[in-house]
């Protein structure tokens, strides 16, 4: 027997948009690593892309890398320190200031200091006070200054970027390990509280990435750790994260809220 399509005209199962093209997206950290892949990955998509970082000399090149491709009108680069307080707010200006609108907030932004129970306390307080000022605190900061924008958005969403240190634990990464299960926990009371038609709250734990926050580590240790944690044996790229911050956005994923969602090649699952 020979199936055929439906002729012309038949009724679509399918109705939710794979498209984010025209959106304004905020991408915090966006000058390295899984934020740039993400603020390139949202611009390919036809997202203009609000590129937040402190690192000003980086912005200022990946603004030009996204609107070498995509027109002058595609980027905006924010210099922004999101540790302190008001920085966040600022952000949010003048991203909706120059994009009209702002539908995608990514916070990504993030540091991992060495810390933990023996440090030197001045080296414990300094360390514990910035890892959850940056990390933790101005994704809660960004949040709050974003949502009336995020509520007249078709389709707000927010991806917060966490680690699969929220999950599992490694030594000497206390700050930033208890900033991440901060950010899981936060994701899930604001979906709980601002989730709804049209407004989604997700958050995504990568585990290990080829990135500037790795790079310290030397190739040999990585390869080894990998063959070892990481079932799929590599570790990931900054662009496979991206891919599902992307996902998370699209308005065809409307009833996905308060989501925790490993990107960690197996890592976090494994048993022996
Ligand atoms: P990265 O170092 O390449 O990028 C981080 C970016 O954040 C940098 O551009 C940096 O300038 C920016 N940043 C740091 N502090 C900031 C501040 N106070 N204000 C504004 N911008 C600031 O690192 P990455 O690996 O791409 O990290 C992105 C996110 O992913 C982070 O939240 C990190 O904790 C998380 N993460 C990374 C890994 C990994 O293996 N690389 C694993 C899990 C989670």
């Amino acid at each position: 027997m020979t199936v055929t399509a439906s002729p012309a005209g038949g009724a679509r199962l399918t109705t939710l948009s794979r498209s984010v093209a025209g959106s304004v997206a905020l991408v915090t950290g966006a000058a390295s690593g899984m934020g740039r892949a993400t603020a390139h990955l949202l611009a390919d998509e036809g997202v203009r892309v609000g590129v937040v970082d402190l690192d000003e000399a980086r912005v200022g090149d990946v603004v030009a890398e996204i609107t070498d491709v995509h027109g002058p009108d595609a980027a905006l680069g924010v210099v922004a320190d999101l540790g302190g307080v008001g920085a966040c707010g600022d952000a949010v200006e003048q991203v909706t200031a120059w994009g009209g609108r702002l539908d995608i907030l990514v916070n990504n932004a993030g540091i991992s200091l060495v810390d933990g129970a023996r440090v030197d306390e001045e080296d414990f307080e300094a360390s514990w006070e910035r890892t959850m000022a940056v990390n933790l605190t101005s994704q809660a900061r960004l949040v709050r200054h974003a949502l009336p924008h995020l509520e007249a958005a078709p389709a707000g969403r927010v991806v917060n970027i966490a680690s699969t240190e929220a999950i599992v634990a490694t030594a000497s990464l206390a700050a930033y390990a208890a900033s991440k299960a901060g950010v899981t926990g936060l994701t899930r009371s604001l979906a709980v509280e601002i989730g709804r038609d049209g407004l989604t709250v997700n958050c995504i734990c990568p585990g290990p990435i080829e990135t500037a926050m790795t790079e310290r580590f030397p190739g040999e240790a990585k390869a080894t750790y990998a063959r070892r944690r990481v079932p799929m044996r590599r570790y990931g790229s900054a662009e496979e994260v991206a891919q599902m911050t992307l996902n998370l956005c699209l308005p065809a994923s409307s009833y996905v809220n308060g989501a925790v969602i490993p990107v960690d090649g197996g890592m976090t699952v494994r048993h022996t």
